[in-house]
């Protein structure tokens, strides 16, 4: 997944050069966490130059040689190609099977008819691109390539009047009710885009659709963005996005099993029976079919569409006159046939045993995704090619002799586009361990293009900006330079418009980097919002209008994100020196000042949207609690810095994982218990989008004073928790 997390990246594409050696950018001080930094600094050097643009290349070559959809032949091949890589770096290495519930499409069909019955549209027309313009693409015809589908849809054949609801916003539904545009038995049109895709269905589910059907408008990625692939990065008229529409804000994994890892051996009567996934909220599965679709067999739909002209914002870039429809000029007939059944899929486990007998068992866990809806070049592979040359360079310092303080625990994670599933699930079946994990590590789509962009906890925004610090770029100078100059030019924000929550993206009150905050659509979700481990998600963008479709590939990726690699290169390297500084920091770098000032911040911003939606809320104890914690995290830092000669740092570094940890609510948010993080957690009604104070935030959006109250006590407690681990470490 992971799209959306960051900028659509209206960036253009700057010259590249050969990276730099890495001697020329070692860290210029002693990074935050490390109190003698000489021998970490040469351990950086030698990491830092064994990851290889051209073997990374390679890499990439190989794993998306075929699709390799979650539990096919082809992606046990990927698994074994991966556990091969980590074992020849030497980790110890396990391919981790589970048993999770899967839909594949056995026969889709999509077709619309006017008034008169006469056929408008009969498809989905198969993804294609002209051989002959720019070379077509080589990868387009693979008899092996599934028709584009909703992972999560169930089986359905459902005729119904169309209705255009726009990007199936929670306001957009809302506008279309206020209009006397019922989508009643009638099959939701939305585009692509606002939010997860999950929550588009989730939505028009509620409003009483019979069916949805998701496309792609070339306003959003296509050609009003960009020249259309094959000739430039967009989305050509055909490429469809697939995607899972799983009620991901509920909760990601196995839909039978959440809070339960679902290993072979795991009882059926552990299980929920599939028709228990379709009850809300105890289930996360749609019980109408959804299916997405291109512009191709969208636009003659659309164009057919009667009723009210919609509002102009909803117009996308097809060239006609939108409207809202929901009359009989429009009819469409969705039969979608999925056989959903229990299959298998792998995670690769990797472990580099730690050395510190009070630390080893304090795990540092670092993972990408594997599985791809079809080829993956981008997404995720762009990110696993480069994670095996941050191995690469792991298992050169092993060579050498070094042993980390703690133990290295690195993950290839299987069917994350379904729905987070292997991360999920080895995280809910290690929780207990996960309880002192030190951190979480994420990488997705690792490059699509040059602009460095990262999204963490904010306790790890600081040391993300330094790791970047100790990274040369391919355009001169740092990562972190870089970065900090796209962001001036506007350039690869995460979370920019139009996917941003509008809350909790702007938060830290200094003028550095900013680092996005995490919402969900990756697979840090159950370690930081089920488990309280905190998480860091960093990645490389671009222009990138192939997501999710069938020209995601490797020619794809040559000819538009890195064709020498050398982005590759770098997002191994700060992916790398992440791994190493977390596993080897004498003091755990976490910067819980810088925390306390944005929950202060996200609770001002509350208290000014409450009273804007006339709410009388009382904000005044968790307000007290807010600056508690945030002066303890100012007087913890301090011990932090001063700790050299201090007897105690493994109890020390104790307290201040363990911080994290105080921030969950064991009863989890209203109506979705399995997001226990007070802090963060993906929106209800946006999905990818963080919302910040999520108990408090939705209480007041829905709007529910009593409840919002109820939730800033929980609030408060898990800031008292928190502060008071804080007071006592400082002490
Ligand atoms: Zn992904």
């Amino acid at each position: 997944m992971t799209l959306f997390r960051r900028s659509l990246a209206v960036a253009l594409l700057s010259s590249t050069t050969l990276a730099q050696a890495p001697a020329s950018a070692t860290a210029p001080s002693t990074p935050f966490g490390f109190l003698d930094f000489t021998a970490q600094a040469k351990l950086d050097a030698a990491f830092l130059a064994v990851p290889d643009a051209a073997l990374a290349g390679q890499h990439l070559k190989t794993l998306t040689a075929a699709p390799h959809w979650a539990s096919s032949p082809e992606d046990l091949k990927t698994a074994e190609y991966v556990a091969e890589k980590f074992r020849a770096a030497g980790l110890h290495t396990d391919i981790v099977p589970y048993k999770v519930l899967l839909n594949k499409p056995v026969k889709i069909s999509i077709e619309a008819f006017d008034a008169q019955h006469n056929r408008l549209m009969s498809g989905p027309t198969p993804e294609h691109v002209d051989p002959s313009d720019h070379g077509g693409d080589p990868f387009q015809d693979d008899p092996r390539i599934l028709p584009a589908f909703n992972g999560s849809s169930p089986s359905g054949d459902v005729t119904g009047e169309v209705v255009y609801a726009n990007y199936g916003n929670l306001a957009d539904f809302k506008y279309l009710a206020d209009h006397g545009i019922s989508v009643k038995d009638k099959i939701a049109l939305v585009r692509y885009g606002g939010n997860f895709r999950g929550v588009k269905v989730y939505i028009a589910q509620k409003f009483g659709a019979k069916g949805v059907l998701i496309y792609s408008d070339p306003a959003d990625d296509g050609y009003t963005k960009g020249d259309m692939y094959p000739a430039g990065p967009m989305r050509p008229e055909s490429a469809v996005q697939r995607g899972s529409v799983q009620f991901l804000p509920l909760y990601p994994g196995d839909p039978e099993t959440p809070g339960v890892a679902s290993t072979l051996d795991l009882p059926e009567a552990k299980r929920k029976t599939e028709a228990q996934t379709k009850e809300l909220p105890g289930g996360d599965q749609p019980s109408i079919p959804a299916n997405p679709l291109s512009y191709k067999d969208a636009a003659p739909i659309l164009r057919a569409l009667a009723g009210p002209a919609t509002p102009h914002d909803w117009q996308g870039g097809l060239p006609f006159t939108y409207h809202l429809g929901g009359t009989p000029a429009v009819t469409v007939h969705m039969d979608v046939q999925q056989d959903t059944r229990l299959r298998t899929i792998w995670d690769v486990i990797g472990t580099i045993d730690g050395s510190d007998p009070a630390q080893k068992e304090d795990w540092v866990v670092a993972g990408n995704h594997r599985d791809a809806w079809v080829y993956g070049a981008v997404d995720p592979n762009s990110g696993t090619a480069a994670m095996l040359e941050a191995v690469h360079g792991l298992g050169e310092l092993l060579k050498g002799g070094w042993k980390p303080k703690r133990r290295i625990v690195i993950g290839s994670w299987d069917a994350e586009e379904e729905g987070l599933i292997g991360s999920t699930e080895w995280a809910e079946q290690h929780a207990d361990h996960l309880a002192h994990a030190v951190a979480y590590l994420n990488t997705d789509v690792g490059v699509s293009g040059p602009n460095f962009n990262a999204a963490a906890v904010p306790s790890l925004k600081q040391f993300v900006r330094e790791v970047t610090k100790a990274v040369p770029s391919p355009r001169g100078g740092t990562v972190y330079d870089q970065w900090l100059k796209d962001q001036a030019e506007g350039k690869g924000r995460r979370n920019a418009a139009p996917f941003t929550a509008g809350r909790g993206d702007r938060s830290e009150k200094d003028t550095d980097v900013r680092v996005g905050d995490l919402g969900s659509g990756s697979d840090y979700t159950p370690f930081i919002q089920h488990l309280g481990v905190p998480s860091t998600d960093i990645g490389s963008d671009g222009p990138y209008g192939v997501y999710h479709s069938v020209f995601d590939n490797y020619n794809w990726f040559i000819k538009n994100a890195d064709p020498t690699f050398v982005y590759e290169q770098q997002q191994a390297r700060v992916f790398g020196l992440e791994i190493l500084h977390m596993a080897d920091a004498d003091v755990l770098p976490y910067d819980y000042h810088l925390y306390g000032q944005d929950i202060v911040h996200h609770l001002e911003t509350a208290q000014a949207q409450a009273r804007s939606a006339k709410l009388t809320l009382d904000f005044s104890v968790a307000d007290t609690a807010a600056k508690r914690f945030e002066a303890a995290g100012a007087r913890v830092r301090t011990v932090q810095t001063s700790a050299a000669g201090s007897a105690n740092l493994p109890a020390l570094n104790a307290s201040l994982r363990s911080v994290e940890g105080a921030f969950l609510n064991p009863q989890g948010l209203p109506q979705r218990p399995w997001f226990k993080h007070t802090i963060y957690a993906p929106g209800e009604f946006t999905g990818y989008a963080a919302v910040v104070i999520p108990g408090v935030n939705e209480a007041i959006d829905a709007p529910d004073a009593a409840r919002a109250q109820a939730q800033l006590v929980v609030l408060t407690d898990a800031l008292n928790r928190a502060a008071a681990i804080l007071e006592a470490a400082a002490k």
